[in-house]
């Protein structure tokens, strides 16, 4: 089953994959123990991904071999907050640390929504000593939070972006007075399509004290109500398919942060968007 699990993991992320040692001076040994575990990213030389006797499940192992490939828990975000309350009085003791936020230093969200269905997230239950919900979602329409079936598509386009085989592109802009970027918008856009994994980053910047009027030129992304599968990012206000009110937003500050996603897919996908910026000299 260990065999089966990693032949899935190497299946569904295109960009790296498990493979028998060859000599490698750092590796992987999975070893049979207590509990399922795992080192977190690469240490140097020999580290030991355990496999205890309840760990036989296939989910539960390529989870495991995700912490390897440096992956923490969902709920071990930074901004997890938002999406989930953690009932400490129903935590089992000593394992309090299971459930302590991770810093941006350490952990990078890669530009990435919260998700709920991550085959790195835990259940509602896991880890509770009392039968109660150690984990309450803020919203969870789907029921996904803990599954163990396979990896979700943002598991798989954060490996794929992580170790580098997604396109990357965007650029930095800082304006003058009442200086205007039109330049914003999906790779391929004047061809009505884009690409599977792609991941754009635009920092625009205003002169200080004033602010930037975000123009929605045209906007119509694969994803659904919560744009979860492709989308773009405005200083963490995220959108895909339905334009603000007005067709514009406005920034609070005298920056936007633009990130567009677009994960994996079997080919280039209809659509795309297009913002231009401008200064707004109140
Ligand atoms: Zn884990």
């Amino acid at each position: 089953m260990i065999k089966e699990a990693i032949l899935q993991f190497n299946r569904d992320v295109t960009c790296i994959n498990f493979v028998p040692r060859n000599g490698d001076i750092d590796y992987v040994m999975i070893k049979n123990g207590y509990g399922c575990h795992s080192s977190i990213g690469r240490d140097g030389g020999e580290q030991v991904l355990v496999l205890g006797d309840n760990c036989f499940y296939k989910g539960v192992m390529i989870h495991e071999l995700n912490h390897a490939a440096g992956f923490f828990h969902e709920q071990s975000r930074f901004d997890r907050d938002k999406y989930v309350q953690v009932n400490w009085e129903n935590v089992q003791d000593g394992k309090q640390d299971d459930f302590a936020k991770q810093s941006p230093t350490i952990l990078s969200l890669l530009g990435t929504t919260y998700d709920y269905g991550s085959i790195m997230h835990y259940g509602a239950k896991t880890f509770s000593k009392n039968g109660n919900p150690v984990l309450t979602p803020r919203y969870d329409p789907h029921g996904l939070m803990g599954q163990r079936n396979g990896f979700s598509k943002l598991d798989i386009w954060k490996l794929n972006y992580m170790y580098g085989c997604v396109k990357a592109c965007g650029n930095d802009v800082t304006l003058p007075e009442n200086g205007v970027y039109d330049m914003i918008q999906s790779p391929y856009f004047t061809q009505n399509y884009y690409e599977p994994e792609t991941a754009c980053q635009w920092t625009i910047k205003a002169p200080a004290g004033q602010r930037l009027k975000v123009n929605f030129e045209f906007l119509n992304l694969i994803g659904s109500e919560k744009c979860d599968i492709d989308f773009i990012l405005i200083n963490n206000e995220t959108f895909c398919k339905k334009k603000p009110t007005k067709d514009f937003i406005y920034t609070k500050g005298s920056s936007a942060k633009i990130v567009f996603i677009s994960q994996a897919g079997s080919g280039n996908k209809p659509g795309g968007f297009k913002l231009s910026v401008s200064v707004d000299g109140k």
